[in-house]
């Protein structure tokens, strides 16, 4: 017999939210969403730079009808405008005219990495090195010891442009970081801070150990590492000065746990949300309104740059096309909805101290919908009304979307930002979606697949929605 709920069950039922919405259909929605993972996880694989991010997409966008924009040009399906190959904004055509406004989702496409110093080689004692500058927020310490993958692009002293990737394929060489052994590390390193433990300046890269054999030489590693590069892809030393070499981890992306529930990777911040946003855009054929699809670049430090947010490539190209479609670009933007697509801080168990419990997302448990993010006293952030929370929380409640909602961290404990308040100062309205992520920043971020899936149904909903 059904037991029958008491009065005060009843009212909780009708007032109170919903603590375990997240547990209904588990099992059903986590098997659904595999083939999505896996596909994820296969991107995440060979698109691990920006640049090889916004390479594929304009790949992705060109097969599936979307063409270069031409402010000349009729616009078919849609058009996209490759910011010099580190960001990219797409838009399928809606319906409705563009004055009604836009569908965007903003995500970016950098990550922390290191990068190499403009004069990165030399030799010490017998083995050849790389200087680096690292690229974002990281704990440097968790960058030594692991087998790191050369990417960039470099050009050549005649002009050539070469795309270059060593470390990824399982027969390919390595590089590393060296860190100091325990038993040596007491006076040298056991007393530095967690920020100190590797330094900047000790962020220095293995590339090789072998010398030319001429003792008229100075530094004969440096001049075989050098001649090596030279014959595989016609470089000289000069060639570094301009090149863009970034240094990421050479792990593939792995499930987590016995029931393979989770995702490790590098860089799932952001590519969980780029890729979302990527293949949810592709889907939005014949939308309503005009959706725009914004990967950026230069987000990890700060937005800055001709590729980054804070840069005017979303007002130029939108003023741009609304010149085209003879809408007036104040009124496109004031009626744009837009999400800033960004990962969350997943409330971690074990550091359980820097999080307010019922403020925090958790793995596993939904999409993050966090309506400001920021630092102490809401600092650096643009907060999102009341009535667009409302309608955003409702156009997942409609599409029957698990999500979840809370802050970075405790009121004081830290802080961080997202391109949410580049993309609020056009004067559209925004809100920050992701997926919450453990151990962010580091070498192999971990997600949930349960999420990673649920965003992206949630994006396609996003753009379908009128
Ligand atoms: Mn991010
Ligand atoms: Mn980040």
């Amino acid at each position: 017999m059904k037991e029958e709920l008491s009065k005060a069950e009843l009212l909780q039922k009708e007032i109170m939210s919903k603590k375990d919405a997240y547990l209904e259909n588990l099992i059903t929605r986590l098997e659904e969403g595999r083939d999505y993972c896996n596909d994820y996880m296969a991107f995440l694989n060979f698109a691990k730079t920006e640049r090889e991010f916004v390479k594929k997409t304009v790949s992705l966008l060109e097969s599936n009808g979307f063409s270069r924009y031409d402010k000349s040009e009729k616009i078919g399906k849609g058009v996209y405008y490759n910011n010099r190959g580190k960001s990219l904004i797409a838009v399928t055509k809606g319906s409705r005219p563009l004055s009604d406004g836009f569908r965007m989702i903003a995500a970016h496409v950098d990550s922390p990495r290191l990068d190499l110093k403009p004069n990165p080689m030399y030799e010490s004692d017998s083995l050849g090195y790389f200087k680096t500058h690292y690229y974002g927020g990281i704990k440097k310490y968790q960058w030594a010891a692991i087998p790191l993958a050369m990417h960039g692009t470099v050009i050549t002293h005649d002009g050539k442009s070469i795309d270059i990737v060593i470390g990824e394929d399982d027969q390919d060489e390595v590089f590393c970081i060296t860190d100091l052994l325990p038993h040596l590390s007491g006076k040298a390193q056991d007393s530095r801070t967690t920020r100190e433990v590797i330094k900047g300046e000790e962020l220095n890269i293995l590339i090789g150990s072998v010398p030319i054999d001429d003792e008229k030489i100075k530094e004969p590693i440096k001049l075989n590492l050098m001649s090596i590069l030279n014959k595989k892809y016609g470089m000289v030393e000069k060639d570094f000065v301009s090149a863009e070499i970034e240094f990421v981890p050479a792990f593939k992306s792995r499930y987590i746990g016995f029931d393979k529930s989770l995702i490790g990777a590098y860089a799932q911040d952001d590519r969980v949300c780029a890729y979302a946003a990527l293949k949810a855009f592709l889907k939005s054929e014949t939308p309503e309104y005009w959706t725009m699809l914004v990967l950026a670049d230069k987000e990890e430090t700060g937005s800055d740059g001709n590729t980054g947010l804070a840069s005017s490539m979303i007002f130029e190209f939108v003023t741009s096309i609304s010149e085209k479609e003879n809408a007036d670009r104040r009124i496109v933007f004031m009626n744009s909805d837009c999400i800033s697509s960004d990962v969350a801080a997943g409330y971690d168990p074990t550091f359980s101290s820097v999080s307010d419990p019922q403020n925090s997302c958790y793995l596993g448990r939904g999409v993050s919908v966090e309506r400001y993010t920021g630092a102490a006293g809401k600092v650096y952030t643009s907060e999102a009304s009341a009535e667009y929370v409302w309608r955003i929380i409702k156009m997942l409640d409609d599409a029957g979307i698990i999500w979840q909602s809370g802050e970075l961290g405790k009121v004081d404990e830290g802080g961080g930002g997202t391109v949410a308040k580049f993309i609020a100062r056009l004067g559209a309205d925004v809100i920050d979606m992701g997926v919450p992520v453990l151990s962010m920043h580091s070498p192999f971020e971990v997600t949930s697949c349960l999420d990673v899936y649920e965003l992206y149904k949630a994006f396609k909903a996003f753009y379908k929605q009128s």
